[in-house]
């Protein structure tokens, strides 16, 4: 990509709207444009990142055997009134009239849709479990929408379904989503921390939110300080395996969201506890047969009798996500991408398109990435070094390639290491094999 013909409007100053500083750098960095309150534009840059992110959790969600399916952002009233819901939900939920003066909604999640696509197919316990996810955007008229893509009203989430014949089948689908869920923040460069969560009526221990640690998260967290040293990766564990003991190694000590959180224990922990703040990345919640009951989501059992069917749902905020990855990655110059959701890798910088020499190796450099398949932005912009560099940082790829009239006379260009700051002056040879890696 030509960064001279990219649709990348960056910004030099701060805009006044933003308060956090992932909303700042998205809006500084050209990835969204606010369109309403709460309701924003993916840009190409922005719409990179959030498809790279959509990419890793479709990939973990079909490694454990989840399906994916996509159902419509516009659902009937009718089947939310079966569950009770239409009226509990409140102003949160987006209500349209259709020309036939149907009731409608925009989507704020899918437990009835999906409940309901289930009970017109599924007969059978021997067609049980049953795995299904999607991709969609969601809408909750949030009463603030605030903190650019971390608390919109329209946001892109993966919500996942699960259908069991009985409680300790449920078991088992919850702690596969439960695994994939870490291994998923794991892929993203990112440790979220697994915390009990409100059950609502049915109790236990079948709820967990996932948080990331970040100054500017809406909860007060506290947990044991294990958790911030612990390896959450589960990088070698097998969805076939009795996941129970693992679950347990990861719940067992404290970690609680600012309304579970239990004084009492706090002060038994003494120097053992931690507070910070945290932003909710994940939630999955195990809820038996709430929505089978009230939809009909019944199959027939091994005798003939007829099973309510167990579920549990699974959300992802995808789009936080984006904002959530950035609270945890930036310094003042602007945003420092992990390698797996960065939108380029390398950004190749010419400091002066009118020297002939540079321009023809950064030209070279440029097509022997691209057809390498590496993901190159080329800042081949008639502006000066001091604009290049800002917006570079600012966009924060993994690497920066930068080619300069003097250095180039003896073949030698400057490599950058966003991640960890470290320029190294080598040959472009180098840096090439380097990038090729
Ligand atoms: P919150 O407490 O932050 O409002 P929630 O409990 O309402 O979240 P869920 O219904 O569990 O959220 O949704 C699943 C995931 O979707 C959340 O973990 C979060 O990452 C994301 N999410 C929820 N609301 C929003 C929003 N307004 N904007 C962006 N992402 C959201
Ligand atoms: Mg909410």
């Amino acid at each position: 990509m030509r960064l001279s013909k990219y649709f990348l409007p960056t910004l030099k100053e701060n805009p006044g709207e933003a308060q956090v500083i992932s909303h700042r750098l998205m809006l500084r960095a050209g990835m969204i444009r606010q369109s309403s309150a709460g309701i924003y534009s993916w840009l190409p840059l922005g719409l990179r990142v959030l498809k790279k992110i959509e990419a890793i959790v479709r990939e973990e969600q079909n490694s454990m055997g989840n399906q994916e399916i996509l159902m419509p952002t516009i659902q009937p009233a009718d089947i939310w009134r079966k569950s009770g819901r239409y009226d509990d939900y409140g102003p949160e939920m987006l209500r349209i009239i259709d020309r036939h003066e149907r009731d409608m909604l925009y989507g704020p999640t899918n437990e009835e849709l999906v409940t309901e696509i289930f009970a017109n197919s599924i007969r059978s316990y021997k067609d049980l479990p049953q795995l299904l996810y999607h991709i969609q955007w969601k809408f909750r008229d949030e009463i603030r929408p605030r903190f650019g893509v971390m608390r919109g009203r329209e946001f892109l989430m993966k919500d996942a379904y699960s259908f069991d014949i009985n409680s300790e089948e449920a078991r088992c689908s919850y702690n596969k989503y439960f695994i994939a869920y870490l291994k998923t923040y794991a892929s993203l460069g990112l440790k979220a921390i697994p915390m009990t969560a409100d059950t609502g009526p049915i109790g236990g221990n079948m709820s967990h939110e996932f948080l990331i640690i970040a100054d500017t998260g809406e909860s007060e967290i506290a947990c044991h300080r294990q958790y911030l040293e612990m390896d959450l990766s589960c990088q070698d564990i097998d969805y076939n395996q009795d996941l129970q003991p693992v679950i347990h190694r990861y719940t067992e000590k404290y970690a609680a969201t600012d309304d579970k959180r239990d004084p009492a224990i706090e002060k038994a922990l003494g120097d053992d506890v931690r507070t910070a703040r945290g932003i909710e990345v994940g939630h999955i919640f195990y809820f038996g047969t709430k929505y089978s009951e009230k939809l009909g989501a019944k199959v027939s059992g091994p005798k003939g009798e007829e099973i309510a069917v167990e579920m549990g749902s699974y959300g992802i905020g995808v789009s936080r996500l984006v904002g959530a990855i950035i609270e945890a990655s930036h310094d003042d110059k602007g945003i420092i991408w992990p390698k797996a959701v960065a939108p380029f890798k390398v950004g190749l910088i010419n400091l002066n398109i009118s020297d002939r020499d540079c321009t023809v190796a950064c030209e070279k450099a440029y097509n022997d990435l691209d057809s390498a398949g590496i993901e190159v932005i080329y800042d081949d912009r008639e502006a000066r070094p001091g604009a290049k560099f800002a917006d570079m940082d600012l966009i924060g790829l993994p690497w920066q390639l930068i080619v300069g009239p003097r250095g180039i006379k003896t073949g030698s260009v400057e490599l950058k290491n966003r991640i960890s700051g470290e320029r190294e002056e080598i040959s472009m040879e180098s840096a090439l094999t380097r990038l090729l890696d």
